[in-house]
Protein backbone atom coordinates (compact mmCIF):
# COMPACT_ATOMS: atom_id res chain seq x y z
CA UNK A 1 0.00 0.00 0.00
CA UNK A 2 1.65 3.36 -1.02
CA UNK A 3 1.28 6.17 1.77
CA UNK A 4 0.18 9.99 0.47
CA UNK A 5 3.79 12.19 -0.18
CA UNK A 6 3.21 15.17 1.64
CA UNK A 7 3.49 17.86 -0.51
CA UNK A 8 6.34 19.35 1.72
CA UNK A 9 8.42 16.34 2.42
CA UNK A 10 11.56 15.99 0.14
CA UNK A 11 11.69 12.80 -1.80
CA UNK A 12 13.85 9.72 -0.17
CA UNK A 13 16.00 9.76 -2.69
CA UNK A 14 17.03 12.40 -5.58
CA UNK A 15 19.65 11.98 -7.89
CA UNK A 16 19.95 14.92 -10.56
CA UNK A 17 22.03 14.02 -13.95
CA UNK A 18 24.82 12.44 -11.74
CA UNK A 19 27.80 11.36 -13.40
CA UNK A 20 30.66 8.83 -12.40
CA UNK A 21 33.50 7.56 -14.51
CA UNK A 22 35.88 5.05 -13.78
CA UNK A 23 39.00 5.48 -15.87
CA UNK A 24 37.30 5.51 -19.66
CA UNK A 25 34.61 3.45 -18.09
CA UNK A 26 31.37 5.47 -17.56
CA UNK A 27 29.37 3.82 -14.70
CA UNK A 28 26.56 6.40 -13.99
CA UNK A 29 25.83 8.85 -17.45
CA UNK A 30 23.83 11.77 -16.24
CA UNK A 31 21.60 9.57 -14.01
CA UNK A 32 18.39 11.28 -12.95
CA UNK A 33 15.74 9.50 -10.18
CA UNK A 34 13.29 10.20 -7.64
CA UNK A 35 12.73 7.44 -4.91
CA UNK A 36 9.23 8.84 -3.47
CA UNK A 37 8.64 7.99 0.64
CA UNK A 38 7.06 4.95 1.17
CA UNK A 39 6.90 1.61 -0.87
CA UNK A 40 9.11 -0.48 -2.44
CA UNK A 41 11.55 0.84 -5.64
CA UNK A 42 13.37 -1.78 -8.00
CA UNK A 43 16.42 -0.72 -9.44
CA UNK A 44 16.51 -3.47 -12.63
CA UNK A 45 19.70 -3.82 -15.14
CA UNK A 46 22.00 -6.20 -16.30
CA UNK A 47 25.92 -7.04 -14.75
CA UNK A 48 27.26 -3.57 -15.03
CA UNK A 49 24.42 -1.60 -15.56
CA UNK A 50 25.93 0.60 -12.99
CA UNK A 51 23.38 -0.34 -9.89
CA UNK A 52 25.97 -0.63 -7.01
CA UNK A 53 27.19 2.38 -8.06
CA UNK A 54 24.44 4.28 -7.82
CA UNK A 55 23.67 2.75 -4.69
CA UNK A 56 27.18 3.68 -3.20
CA UNK A 57 26.36 7.43 -4.22
CA UNK A 58 23.19 7.25 -2.07
CA UNK A 59 25.37 6.06 0.83
CA UNK A 60 27.63 8.80 0.13
CA UNK A 61 30.54 6.22 0.01
CA UNK A 62 31.38 7.66 -3.65
CA UNK A 63 31.22 11.48 -4.77
CA UNK A 64 29.30 12.27 -8.11
CA UNK A 65 32.00 13.71 -10.18
CA UNK A 66 29.08 15.83 -11.47
CA UNK A 67 24.92 16.26 -10.99
CA UNK A 68 23.42 16.37 -7.82
CA UNK A 69 22.34 13.56 -4.70
CA UNK A 70 20.14 14.00 -1.74
CA UNK A 71 18.97 11.52 1.02
CA UNK A 72 15.89 13.29 2.78
CA UNK A 73 16.71 16.54 1.04
CA UNK A 74 20.83 16.23 2.86
CA UNK A 75 23.76 15.72 0.87
CA UNK A 76 25.21 12.18 1.91
CA UNK A 77 28.70 13.44 1.04
CA UNK A 78 28.53 16.06 3.48
CA UNK A 79 26.08 14.75 6.16
CA UNK A 80 27.01 10.76 6.60
CA UNK A 81 25.89 11.27 10.31
CA UNK A 82 22.16 12.23 9.49
CA UNK A 83 21.64 10.16 6.37
CA UNK A 84 23.37 6.92 7.73
CA UNK A 85 21.93 6.51 10.72
CA UNK A 86 18.51 6.76 8.90
CA UNK A 87 19.30 3.59 6.16
CA UNK A 88 19.63 0.36 6.80
CA UNK A 89 21.80 -1.13 4.12
CA UNK A 90 22.82 -4.59 2.92
CA UNK A 91 26.07 -4.65 0.70
CA UNK A 92 26.14 -6.91 -2.84
CA UNK A 93 29.41 -8.70 -1.33
CA UNK A 94 27.71 -9.81 2.59
CA UNK A 95 31.00 -7.83 4.02
CA UNK A 96 31.15 -8.85 8.00
CA UNK A 97 33.50 -9.32 10.39
CA UNK A 98 34.37 -13.28 10.20
CA UNK A 99 36.09 -13.54 13.50
CA UNK A 100 32.71 -12.33 15.09
CA UNK A 101 30.01 -14.80 16.47
CA UNK A 102 26.59 -13.98 15.36
CA UNK A 103 25.32 -12.82 18.84
CA UNK A 104 28.54 -10.86 18.98
CA UNK A 105 27.60 -9.27 15.98
CA UNK A 106 24.04 -8.38 16.84
CA UNK A 107 25.49 -6.56 19.76
CA UNK A 108 28.18 -5.03 17.90
CA UNK A 109 25.60 -3.50 15.33
CA UNK A 110 23.59 -2.32 17.86
CA UNK A 111 26.40 0.18 19.72
CA UNK A 112 25.88 2.19 16.11
CA UNK A 113 22.18 2.83 16.26
CA UNK A 114 20.19 4.45 19.21
CA UNK A 115 16.63 2.72 17.44
CA UNK A 116 18.35 -0.57 17.29
CA UNK A 117 15.25 -2.92 18.66
CA UNK A 118 15.81 -5.60 20.52
CA UNK A 119 13.32 -7.29 20.57
CA UNK A 120 12.99 -7.37 16.85
CA UNK A 121 16.39 -8.44 16.29
CA UNK A 122 16.11 -11.77 18.31
CA UNK A 123 13.29 -12.47 16.53
CA UNK A 124 14.30 -12.01 13.67
CA UNK A 125 17.64 -13.79 14.01
CA UNK A 126 14.98 -16.98 15.17
CA UNK A 127 12.95 -16.55 11.86
CA UNK A 128 16.15 -17.12 9.95
CA UNK A 129 17.64 -19.63 11.77
CA UNK A 130 20.74 -18.58 13.28
CA UNK A 131 22.78 -19.81 15.90
CA UNK A 132 24.05 -16.91 17.94
CA UNK A 133 26.84 -18.47 18.98
CA UNK A 134 28.00 -19.80 15.35
CA UNK A 135 31.10 -18.31 14.04
CA UNK A 136 30.57 -15.60 10.99
CA UNK A 137 33.72 -17.37 9.27
CA UNK A 138 31.41 -20.35 9.29
CA UNK A 139 27.97 -19.14 8.24
CA UNK A 140 26.76 -20.53 4.44
CA UNK A 141 26.03 -18.05 1.90
CA UNK A 142 22.48 -18.03 2.61
CA UNK A 143 22.60 -17.60 6.26
CA UNK A 144 25.58 -14.83 5.63
CA UNK A 145 22.73 -12.87 3.73
CA UNK A 146 20.50 -12.99 6.48
CA UNK A 147 22.69 -11.80 9.02
CA UNK A 148 23.55 -9.13 7.26
CA UNK A 149 19.41 -8.46 6.28
CA UNK A 150 18.88 -8.80 10.58
CA UNK A 151 21.25 -6.17 10.66
CA UNK A 152 19.95 -3.72 8.20
CA UNK A 153 16.56 -4.18 9.78
CA UNK A 154 16.97 -4.55 13.53
CA UNK A 155 17.21 -0.20 13.90
CA UNK A 156 13.66 -0.09 11.92
CA UNK A 157 15.39 2.69 9.24
CA UNK A 158 12.96 4.94 7.65
CA UNK A 159 14.83 3.88 4.48
CA UNK A 160 16.01 -0.15 3.59
CA UNK A 161 18.23 -0.30 0.75
CA UNK A 162 19.59 -3.72 -0.25
CA UNK A 163 21.66 -4.62 -2.82
CA UNK A 164 21.00 -7.66 -4.68
CA UNK A 165 19.56 -9.40 -1.56
CA UNK A 166 18.29 -12.65 -3.53
CA UNK A 167 21.58 -14.01 -4.15
CA UNK A 168 22.65 -17.17 -2.03
CA UNK A 169 18.93 -17.27 -0.95
CA UNK A 170 17.01 -20.14 -1.66
CA UNK A 171 13.44 -19.40 -3.37
CA UNK A 172 11.60 -20.62 -0.54
CA UNK A 173 13.12 -17.83 1.61
CA UNK A 174 13.22 -15.56 -1.17
CA UNK A 175 9.48 -15.65 -1.49
CA UNK A 176 8.97 -16.26 2.35
CA UNK A 177 11.17 -14.17 4.26
CA UNK A 178 12.67 -11.14 1.80
CA UNK A 179 9.28 -11.05 0.25
CA UNK A 180 7.58 -10.63 3.21
CA UNK A 181 10.03 -8.53 5.18
CA UNK A 182 9.66 -5.59 2.02
CA UNK A 183 6.28 -5.41 1.85
CA UNK A 184 5.60 -4.65 5.41
CA UNK A 185 8.74 -2.12 5.17
CA UNK A 186 6.20 -0.55 2.56
CA UNK A 187 3.21 -1.08 4.23
CA UNK A 188 4.38 1.21 7.47
CA UNK A 189 5.04 3.80 5.21
CA UNK A 190 9.38 3.16 5.10
CA UNK A 191 10.98 2.84 1.52
CA UNK A 192 12.82 0.19 0.12
CA UNK A 193 14.96 0.57 -2.52
CA UNK A 194 16.49 -3.05 -3.97
CA UNK A 195 18.46 -3.72 -6.84
CA UNK A 196 17.82 -7.24 -8.70
CA UNK A 197 18.66 -9.20 -11.83
CA UNK A 198 15.07 -11.17 -10.70
CA UNK A 199 12.52 -9.69 -12.73
CA UNK A 200 9.94 -11.67 -11.95
CA UNK A 201 10.69 -10.68 -8.11
CA UNK A 202 10.43 -7.39 -8.70
CA UNK A 203 7.69 -7.84 -11.01
CA UNK A 204 5.91 -8.96 -7.48
CA UNK A 205 7.11 -6.53 -4.95
CA UNK A 206 7.88 -3.09 -6.37
CA UNK A 207 6.05 -0.55 -6.57
CA UNK A 208 7.84 1.81 -8.56
CA UNK A 209 10.90 0.13 -11.50
CA UNK A 210 13.72 2.23 -12.56
CA UNK A 211 15.83 0.33 -15.52
CA UNK A 212 19.84 0.90 -15.36
CA UNK A 213 21.44 0.31 -18.80
CA UNK A 214 25.34 0.51 -19.00
CA UNK A 215 24.62 3.64 -17.37
CA UNK A 216 21.96 5.18 -18.60
CA UNK A 217 18.35 5.84 -17.30
CA UNK A 218 16.01 3.95 -19.35
CA UNK A 219 12.85 4.22 -17.84
CA UNK A 220 11.76 5.16 -14.64
CA UNK A 221 8.07 5.12 -13.36
CA UNK A 222 5.23 2.91 -11.37
CA UNK A 223 5.13 -0.53 -11.74
CA UNK A 224 1.59 -0.27 -12.56
CA UNK A 225 2.43 2.52 -15.34
CA UNK A 226 5.04 0.69 -16.85
CA UNK A 227 2.43 -2.67 -17.18
CA UNK A 228 0.11 -0.24 -18.26
CA UNK A 229 2.01 1.81 -21.11
CA UNK A 230 3.74 -1.81 -22.93
CA UNK A 231 1.50 -4.08 -25.00
CA UNK A 232 1.70 -6.83 -27.29
CA UNK A 233 0.02 -6.31 -30.14
CA UNK A 234 -0.83 -8.61 -33.11
CA UNK A 235 -2.33 -7.44 -35.71
CA UNK A 236 -3.67 -8.86 -39.66
CA UNK A 237 -2.97 -6.61 -42.59
CA UNK A 238 -5.40 -7.16 -45.37
CA UNK A 239 -2.30 -8.35 -47.70
CA UNK A 240 1.15 -9.93 -46.95
CA UNK A 241 3.63 -7.63 -46.39
CA UNK A 242 7.90 -7.78 -46.60
CA UNK A 243 8.16 -5.31 -43.72
CA UNK A 244 5.33 -4.20 -41.85
CA UNK A 245 4.17 -1.42 -41.23
CA UNK A 246 5.78 1.06 -38.42
CA UNK A 247 2.90 1.73 -35.62
CA UNK A 248 3.36 4.26 -32.96
CA UNK A 249 5.11 3.12 -30.44
CA UNK A 250 6.45 0.07 -31.56
CA UNK A 251 9.96 -1.53 -30.39
CA UNK A 252 10.31 -4.53 -31.68
CA UNK A 253 8.09 -6.71 -34.00
CA UNK A 254 8.08 -10.50 -35.86
CA UNK A 255 6.14 -12.24 -38.10
CA UNK A 256 5.59 -12.43 -41.61
CA UNK A 257 2.71 -12.82 -44.23
CA UNK A 258 -0.43 -10.81 -42.90
CA UNK A 259 0.34 -11.43 -39.49
CA UNK A 260 2.77 -9.66 -36.98
CA UNK A 261 3.34 -9.21 -33.46
CA UNK A 262 4.65 -6.14 -32.21
CA UNK A 263 5.99 -5.32 -28.27
CA UNK A 264 4.73 -1.24 -28.38
CA UNK A 265 4.99 1.55 -25.97
CA UNK A 266 2.19 3.37 -25.69
CA UNK A 267 -1.74 1.96 -23.99
CA UNK A 268 -4.62 0.03 -25.36
CA UNK A 269 -6.67 2.36 -26.76
CA UNK A 270 -3.83 4.36 -28.44
CA UNK A 271 -2.35 1.44 -29.92
CA UNK A 272 -5.60 0.45 -31.26
CA UNK A 273 -6.12 3.15 -32.77
CA UNK A 274 -3.06 3.16 -34.38
CA UNK A 275 -3.97 -0.26 -36.00
CA UNK A 276 -7.17 0.50 -37.40
CA UNK A 277 -6.06 3.86 -38.89
CA UNK A 278 -3.35 1.17 -40.71
CA UNK A 279 -6.53 -1.03 -41.52
CA UNK A 280 -5.28 -3.72 -40.04
CA UNK A 281 -7.62 -6.51 -37.32
CA UNK A 282 -6.15 -6.49 -33.98
CA UNK A 283 -5.87 -10.24 -33.26
CA UNK A 284 -4.33 -9.69 -29.17
CA UNK A 285 -3.49 -7.18 -26.99
CA UNK A 286 -1.90 -8.72 -24.30
CA UNK A 287 0.12 -6.97 -21.45
CA UNK A 288 3.65 -7.33 -21.24
CA UNK A 289 5.76 -8.94 -18.03
CA UNK A 290 8.74 -6.60 -16.74
CA UNK A 291 11.04 -9.13 -18.36
CA UNK A 292 9.48 -8.73 -21.53
CA UNK A 293 9.61 -4.74 -21.28
CA UNK A 294 13.20 -5.11 -19.79
CA UNK A 295 13.97 -7.13 -22.94
CA UNK A 296 12.26 -4.76 -25.33
CA UNK A 297 13.67 -1.48 -23.65
CA UNK A 298 17.43 -3.03 -23.55
CA UNK A 299 18.04 -4.84 -26.28
CA UNK A 300 16.52 -2.72 -29.15
P1 LIG B 1 26.33 -6.23 -11.19
O1 LIG B 1 24.88 -6.55 -11.37
O2 LIG B 1 27.22 -7.05 -12.05
O3 LIG B 1 26.76 -6.19 -9.75
P2 LIG B 1 26.09 -3.32 -11.31
O4 LIG B 1 24.91 -2.88 -12.10
O5 LIG B 1 25.98 -3.26 -9.82
O6 LIG B 1 26.55 -4.74 -11.79
P3 LIG B 1 28.39 -1.59 -10.97
O7 LIG B 1 29.06 -2.48 -9.96
O8 LIG B 1 27.79 -0.34 -10.48
O9 LIG B 1 27.31 -2.41 -11.81
O10 LIG B 1 29.48 -1.25 -12.10
C1 LIG B 1 29.21 -0.38 -13.19
C2 LIG B 1 30.47 -0.29 -14.02
O11 LIG B 1 31.47 0.44 -13.33
C3 LIG B 1 31.08 -1.64 -14.37
O12 LIG B 1 31.61 -1.59 -15.68
C4 LIG B 1 32.19 -1.80 -13.35
O13 LIG B 1 33.24 -2.59 -13.86
C5 LIG B 1 32.64 -0.36 -13.16
N1 LIG B 1 33.15 -0.12 -11.79
C6 LIG B 1 32.42 -0.14 -10.65
N2 LIG B 1 33.21 0.15 -9.58
C7 LIG B 1 34.46 0.33 -10.06
C8 LIG B 1 35.71 0.66 -9.46
N3 LIG B 1 35.82 0.86 -8.14
N4 LIG B 1 36.78 0.77 -10.28
C9 LIG B 1 36.68 0.60 -11.62
N5 LIG B 1 35.52 0.29 -12.25
C10 LIG B 1 34.42 0.15 -11.48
Amino acid sequence: MLSPVPSSAPPVIELSRVTRRFGAKTALNEVSLVVPRGGVFGLIGGNGAGKTTLIKHVLGLLKAESGAVRVFGLDPVQNPVGVLGRIGYLSEDRDLPNWMRVGQFMRYTQAFFPHWDEAYAEELRQAFDLDAKAKIKTLSRGQRARMGLLAALAHRPELLILDEPSSGLDPVVRRDILGAIIRTIADEGRTVLFSSHLLDEVERVADYVAILHQGRMMLTAAMDEIKDRHRRVTLRFREPVEHPPALVGALSFEGHGAEWTYVCAGDSRQLQQAAQALGATVLGDDALTLDEIFVSRVLR
